[in-house]
């Protein structure tokens, strides 16, 4: 009898992704942390943004962000190309549409490395799918120690950002989960808690109503 058990489907295939929002002041270390829960995870992808602003060296174009001038992103606005748009540091930021719902239909999970202005709009739109996840620095000082140590930053850059940190931090409420990144390999180790059990909330897998009255069927 057991070998007719239905088999519980894993959940490519048999669930929607879920799209997983982080976002945290600059240097916090969202991006890094990001990078690596999609190298441990080939089902988790990053959703790459388009921004106005400059590369940094070593980022690249397509992987990093695309990179685009104000007159393409004005122009991908206007053809509704971005599920969410901000500015961010008086440079334009916007989420392209279509790699996620592609990802999301396929049973992927995206990851978006936005802010508190992205993360809002991608709940109001997508509120049964959005994971929102705060990363915390342990201290304001480790972040202005990290924030310069990265060296891609003038002065008066790195003041505005921490400015901004603060401004970014008091959004902290609007998350579903906080990570104080106080070593990185516990903050990562919660993230990976963190996918793990949105995975397995019961409305993240429809299959499951089937499987159930295929298992009441068993005692019929
Ligand atoms: P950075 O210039 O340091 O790469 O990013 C600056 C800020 O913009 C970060 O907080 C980052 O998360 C945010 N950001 C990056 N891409 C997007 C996006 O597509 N939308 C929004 N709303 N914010 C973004």
């Amino acid at each position: 009898m057991s070998n007719d058990r239905p088999k519980a489907p894993r959940h490519r295939g048999g669930r929607r992704g879920m799209m997983l929002v982080l976002s945290s002041p600059s240097g916090a270390g969202k991006t890094t942390l990001s990078k690596r829960l999609i190298m441990h995870h080939p089902d988790v992808v990053l959703s790459v943004s388009s921004t106005t602003r400059a590369p940094r060296p070593g980022e690249v174009d397509g992987q990093d962000y695309f990179f685009v001038d104000h007159a393409e992103f004005e122009r991908q606005i206007a053809a509704n190309e971005f599920f969410e748009h901000a500015k961010v540091f008086d440079q334009y930021y916007g989420t392209p549409k279509s790699p996620v719902e592609e990802a999301l239909a396929d049973g992927r999970d995206v990851v978006f490395d936005i802010d508190w202005q992205g993360a809002q709009q991608l709940a109001e739109q997508a509120p049964r799918d959005v994971v929102r996840i705060f990363i915390l620095p342990p201290s304001m000082k480790l972040l202005e120690d990290r924030l310069r140590k990265r060296g891609q930053d003038s002065e008066d850059v790195i003041n505005g950002r921490m400015e901004r940190s603060e401004d970014e931090v008091s959004h902290w409420e609007e998350y579903d989960y906080v990570i104080v990144n106080e070593d990185f390999s516990g903050a990562l180790d919660e993230l990976e808690q963190i996918l793990r059990a949105e995975r397995l909330k019961r409305q993240r897998r429809p299959w499951l109503r089937r499987f159930v009255d295929e298992l009441m069927n068993e005692r019929r």
